[in-house]
């Protein structure tokens, strides 16, 4: 899933119904990949994409540390790095599901890891259409329905 995460965030932050949650719901979907960002520094090993901010336990602390200002939040940081992970799931890297207990890795092994920000290849992968293909109609619909509810409630 790569692409996707885009529409994803976007849909979930369109149940947010103001600009802040909307803000942080895409914040905390696109969170994990901040992993390719430190990678690509290169103050860390390129393994370190997909590993400890790919983790259930990252999602949990994540919603810790926002519980303390707010549960709504908290809760919101657990959807959408949740989201963020099942989409991931599919690679064939697999996610660390069971860390810190385990460094096993987890994968449906549906489509090939084309690393990091490449698209070349991804897109040439039929699972890669299959599972991306849902996610932008559903995002269109939230779009329309967004737009749809938008321009109703200021005329109403
Ligand atoms: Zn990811």
């Amino acid at each position: 899933m790569w692409l996707a995460h885009i529409a994803a965030g976007l849909s979930i932050g369109s149940y947010t119904h103001c600009l802040e949650g909307f803000l942080l719901a895409n914040a905390f979907h696109h969170l994990p990949s901040v992993d390719q960002l430190i990678v690509d520094t290169g103050l860390v090993k390129k393994e370190f994409h997909d590993a400890e901010m790919h983790t259930p336990f990252f999602a949990l602390g994540v919603a810790a540390v926002t519980a303390l200002f707010s549960w709504k939040y908290a809760l919101l940081a657990l959807i959408c790095i949740g989201t963020h992970l099942l989409m991931d799931l599919p690679t064939d890297t697999g996610l660390m599901l069971l860390y810190p207990f385990s460094r096993r890795r987890f994968t449906l092994k549906l489509v090939k890891n084309t690393n990091g920000w490449g698209l070349r290849g991804f897109y040439r992968q039929k699972w890669a259409i299959i599972l991306e293909t849902p996610i932008w109609l559903f995002f269109l619909y939230r779009l329309i329905v967004t737009l749809v509810f938008g321009l109703y409630a200021r005329f109403i």
